[in-house]
């Protein structure tokens, strides 16, 4: 198998509605890369996913793939395969019948399809289970009848439209090292979708973050995560503080920006100029306590302990900022009165203001 790249050139997607779900996209995924699409829900993630394997077309732009345009070329001629979440295997075939199913129209024997299924369960480490109906599987041997049943017509790309959460999340962690492992394996592009960041982390080559038909960001996780370009991405990708004002002095790639609760320094990769409106972003971990440079004054509300970590949350002039430490058994935080917190200008990154992820809270008051 050999994976093929996949370019979205001004590609954008209108809905007969009239609904914009994908405003015009460049972007180009390599061959034989593992590249996660994540954003949250309804920002077009299976939209893209749709126009890749053909089951619509662009309104604007095109989806080539291997170099060629797809545009006219249905889901059945394209190089592709898609997994969904809700995978719909036949009961009352074994699982090798399962696999072989899209082998039929090929024209191969019985014993060549037998033989072919083999292969691909001995790939998914089901090796033993061939003759096994799928019901006496378990959800995460079922999802891997699925991987192997949609590589059986030896997909260029395959498309994974979450197909990890129906499983617990025991399941779901071992199926991200399984599914890494396979993609390696196949050399097959993947493209999977999520709006799980861990899962997107994990497993991902480069992950594009994406938000109301917009892709905010492609870089490696560790990329995203350090060095987010946008408030949203820095907001949607793991913990961050932030504190919102003015740019007031920058040069050199740093700037300072006033705050309600101070003055501080930060990084400036969008060179902010003096007078914008911006926020700055700090990782928890990246807080320290006593800390001179950027110092601010802030009172401890709780502290949960996680094990190896000491997660404490301060107000600041009704501002949460959450410290997290290395638990050493050696810190000490007075709960009464004001400390001294702060951060490294390096470790902080000052941002155009813009549309933020939504909290939990947001979310679950919908
Ligand atoms: P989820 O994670 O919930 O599946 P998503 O990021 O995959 O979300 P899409 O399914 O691509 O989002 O939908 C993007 C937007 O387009 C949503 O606002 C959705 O309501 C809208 N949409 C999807 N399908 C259609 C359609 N057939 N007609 C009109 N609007 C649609």
């Amino acid at each position: 198998m050999r994976g093929k790249d996949v370019t979205l050139d001004n590609m954008s997607i209108t809905y007969p509605n009239g609904f914009r779900a994908v405003q015009p996209t460049n972007l180009t995924i390599q061959a034989g890369e593992f590249f996660s699409i994540l954003g949250p829900s309804g920002c077009g993630k299976t939209t893209i996913l749709r126009a890749v394997s053909g089951f619509i077309e662009p309104s604007e732009g095109e989806v080539r793939i291997g170099g060629q345009n797809m545009a006219g070329i249905g889901p059945n001629t394209r190089p592709t395969a898609l997994i969904f979440q809700n995978l719909a295997l036949f009961p009352l075939m074994p699982v090798w019948e399962n696999v072989a199913f899209g082998l039929e129209s090929r024209g191969l024997s019985k014993r060549d399809r037998r033989a072919q299924a083999q292969k691909l369960l001995d790939l998914v480490a089901l090796g033993d289970q061939a003759e096994k109906k799928p019901g006496e599987l378990s959800g995460g041997q079922r999802q891997r009848v699925a991987i192997a049943r949609a590589l059986a017509v030896e997909p260029a790309v395959l498309l994974l439209d979450e197909p990890l959460s129906a499983l617990d999340l025991k399941l779901r962690q071992h199926m991200r090292a399984e599914l890494r492992a396979i993609q390696k394996q196949t050399g097959v592009t993947f493209i999977y979708i999520t709006h799980d960041q861990g899962e997107a982390l994990t497993m991902s080559d480069r992950i594009a973050v994406m938000n109301e038909g917009r892709i905010e960001q492609v870089g490696t996780g560790d990329e995203i995560y350090s060095a987010p370009q946008t408030a949203f991405t820095a907001s949607f990708v793991g913990e961050a503080n932030r504190l919102e004002g003015r740019v007031m002095a920058a040069s050199e790639g740093m700037a300072d920006i006033e705050t309600p609760m101070g003055r501080f320094r930060a990084r400036n990769p969008h060179d902010l100029a003096p007078g914008a409106e911006a926020m700055l972003f700090v990782r928890p971990e990246a807080m320290l306590l006593d800390h001179v440079e950027n110092q601010l004054l802030a009172r401890m509300q709780r502290r949960d302990l996680e094990g190896a970590f000491l997660n404490l949350f301060f107000d600041a002039q009704g501002t949460e900022l959450a410290v997290h430490i290395t638990n050493d058994g050696q810190v000490h935080v007075p709960s009464e009165g004001d400390t001294k917190i702060g951060f490294r200008a390096e470790s902080a990154v000052i941002l155009p203001s813009g549309p933020l992820a939504r909290t939990g809270q947001e979310l679950a008051a919908q």
